[in-house]
């Protein structure tokens, strides 16, 4: 097949996500020309079909607070560096815990992240309730965030799509890229709309980065959980914070429009490769449980819709991102969990380390996960 359109990029960014789209802006306003293969439409799966959390309240890996304070920054200030507003309200956010040793744990949990900078504290319960009136009776303890807050996940296809165009990266959504060869003159990266040749490749496939790891014959071995998510109709105002519990059960806020999202630990089922993702209905109804537990008044809710979203982990709960190991001119760009919070600043980063400049952070060493087959 010919090469469509005769240039040869500095970079091929290959996956739309938030992860590709912030990482194809940063490398193209710091010069390059760049083009950006994605299979369907940008952010339309895990970066657009997210709960849009951004918390500080849930790092498992205490390194990535940093990050997100960044990152949150960043989502703050989208009007200024992204061109268009997500959505984006800090209003606070309480992690929960419903027993003694729930208690416990958030204790310890809360104090590791203050320590890590997390703006976080313990709260009583009479404090969590002046914070949060609607909680129930089950809450023995909280602790709570103010800066945790939201942005509007379903946006963010359309406002990176307007950014990377005013920024001259060459979008080509609904193309599927099958393979990638090294050659001579730079990455042959063979689309279904036909054949870019790049410089520099960026593979940022989300969950998909297992199978695009192995086109240079490597393992990353990156796994996938699916997330079931719930909306409920339009109500008067029931909650007004962010909420979770202690052990990631929970995932709980009230949106400007009314409705209450409802995301949980309770998983679906799926796979990315093969398909066949479905609803498992008694996860759905542990996860609205809970949040009614959280939110009595939630027991009036009538839930509108149900979707699933397919999120990407790594061995070690760790990003990675950086250099393909032994593939000169090929990196890859992952995070999983808080993914959407942190995506733009990862992106960022990646970016700097491609254009040559010193990360404003560390990246997290694709190497020590990612090997040959
Ligand atoms: C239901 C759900 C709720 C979540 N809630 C939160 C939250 O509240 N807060 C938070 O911080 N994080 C959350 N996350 C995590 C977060 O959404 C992800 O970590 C993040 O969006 C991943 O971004 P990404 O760009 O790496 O991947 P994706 O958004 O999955 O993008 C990867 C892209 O690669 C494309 N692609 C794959 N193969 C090819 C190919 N061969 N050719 C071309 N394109 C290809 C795909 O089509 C896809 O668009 C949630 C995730 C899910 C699923």
């Amino acid at each position: 097949m010919a090469q469509v359109t005769g240039v040869t990029y500095d970079a091929a960014v290959i996956g739309g996500g938030v992860l590709g789209c912030a990482t194809a802006l940063h490398l193209a306003r710091g010069g390059m020309r760049v083009v950006l293969v994605e299979r369907g439409a940008l952010c339309a799966q895990a970066s657009g079909v997210n709960a849009g959390t951004l918390s500080m309240l849930h790092f498992r890996r205490l390194e990535l607070v940093s990050y997100a304070l960044r990152a949150w920054e960043m989502w703050k200030t989208a009007p200024e560096w992204l061109g268009g507003g997500m959505e984006f309200g800090a209003q606070g956010g309480l992690v929960l815990a419903f027993n003694g040793r729930e208690a416990e744990l958030l204790e310890a949990k809360t104090a590791e992240l203050k320590a890590a900078g997390s703006p976080v504290g313990v709260v009583d319960t009479a404090r969590a309730r002046q914070i949060e009136p609607g909680l129930g009776p089950g809450v023995v303890l909280a602790s709570h965030c103010p800066m945790d807050g939201h942005a509007n996940a379903s946006l963010s296809g359309r406002v990176f799509r307007a950014a990377l165009v005013a920024a001259g990266v060459d979008l080509r959504e609904g193309q599927e890229v099958t393979a990638l060869d090294p050659g001579s003159g730079g990455f042959e990266v063979r689309a279904t709309g036909g054949i870019a040749v790049a410089r520099r490749v960026v593979l940022a496939g989300g969950v998909w980065l297992g199978r695009m790891a192995a086109w240079f014959g490597l393992n990353a071995p990156v796994s996938c959980r699916v997330q079931q998510m719930a909306v409920t109709e339009r109500m008067a105002l029931v909650m007004g914070t962010i909420l979770g519990n202690v052990n990631g059960r929970l995932s709980l806020k009230q949106v400007d429009n009314g409705t209450v999202l409802i995301g949980g630990g309770w998983i679906g089922k799926g796979d990315p490769d093969r398909g066949g993702n479905e609803v498992i209905s008694a996860s759905l109804v542990g996860n609205i449980r809970l949040a009614r537990y959280a939110i009595p008044a939630l027991a009036r809710a009538r839930v509108v819709r149900v979707w699933l979203g397919l999120r990407d982990v790594y061995p070690d709960d760790r990003p990675i991102i950086g250099p393909l190991p032994g593939i000169d001119d090929a990196y890859i760009i992952g995070c999983g969990i808080s993914g959407f919070t942190i995506g733009p600043y990862l992106g960022k980063l990646l970016a700097q380390r491609i254009l040559g400049q010193e990360p404003e952070m560390a990246l997290f060493d694709p190497a020590r996960v990612v090997t040959a087959r």
